[in-house]
């Protein structure tokens, strides 16, 4: 206990969040009695400066998610550490794939085929494939951005099928809510939809569900990746 204190007053906040974020997906992985490694964290870094990402990476966070193109290529190239692993997880247009295929490891938000063959065009054949998950909207009338489960299974069948990217799983954002049942039941559609495209013969093994205020609810229905950003870097500022 002491040495918490003392740690803590000697740390960033960032740093002190971060650990903070550790330790809430630690306990839910033991609620839902599963292995602490089993979950990934992805710091989501948009709109905060090079600064916060260094101070994060000097605590030992590796993975870094961003929504605009533009915003994180500059980061990319002020912090220039080769260690960091970019993923877009952002609205995807056809006149920014081509940054996106050259300049991050993973995508998370990829909503329809023809966006899939642009990225896999134009990754450049020197980096390895990119990572992709397929963007599912599971909150139906709440929601419009994803593809509707009724499409999944085609799309993923087509995106599995194209040269220089990897289909890893499927990503979902739903509605906000406090409802921990409401959460429950839209993350357990995901989980729900890779279950039935492994049992189709693809080999999906990621869940990228779960964020600031719900990443609970989705470790307990399988998330293997949460994207977190506001419990780490702070609320940001709605430009
Ligand atoms: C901003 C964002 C997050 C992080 O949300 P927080 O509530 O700040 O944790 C996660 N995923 C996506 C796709 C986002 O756009």
């Amino acid at each position: 206990m002491g040495c918490d204190i003392l740690c803590n007053r000697y740390m960033t906040s960032i740093a002190a969040n971060l650990q903070a974020v550790r330790a809430r997906i630690a306990a839910a992985c033991v609620a839902a009695g599963r292995e602490a490694d089993s979950v990934q964290l992805l710091a989501v870094s948009k709109t905060w400066p090079a600064s916060s990402v260094r101070e994060a990476a000097a605590v030992g966070q590796r993975a870094f998610g961003e929504n605009y193109v533009q915003e994180a290529c500059n980061k990319a190239a002020e912090l220039a550490d080769p260690g960091l692993e970019w993923h877009f997880i952002g609205p995807l247009q056809s006149n920014k794939t081509r940054q996106i295929a050259e300049n991050f490891a993973w995508v998370h938000s990829v909503d329809r085929l023809k966006i899939a063959e642009r990225l896999a065009t134009q990754r450049p054949q020197e980096l390895p494939a990119l990572q992709v998950c397929i963007q599912v909207n599971v909150s139906a009338e709440a929601s419009k951005s994803g593809c509707t489960p009724d499409d999944l299974a085609a799309l993923a069948h087509a995106v599995a099928a194209l040269p220089r990217l990897r289909l890893r799983g499927l990503m979902a954002i739903p509605e906000p809510s406090d409802d921990s049942r409401l959460q429950r039941s839209r993350f357990a559609l995901l989980r729900q939809l890779r279950e039935r495209l492994n049992s189709e013969g693809l080999v999906l093994d990621t869940l990228s569900m779960g964020m600031s205020h719900d990443l609970e609810a989705a470790i307990m229905e399988g998330a293997t990746l949460v994207r977190v950003g506001t419990a780490i870097f702070g609320e940001r500022n709605s430009a």
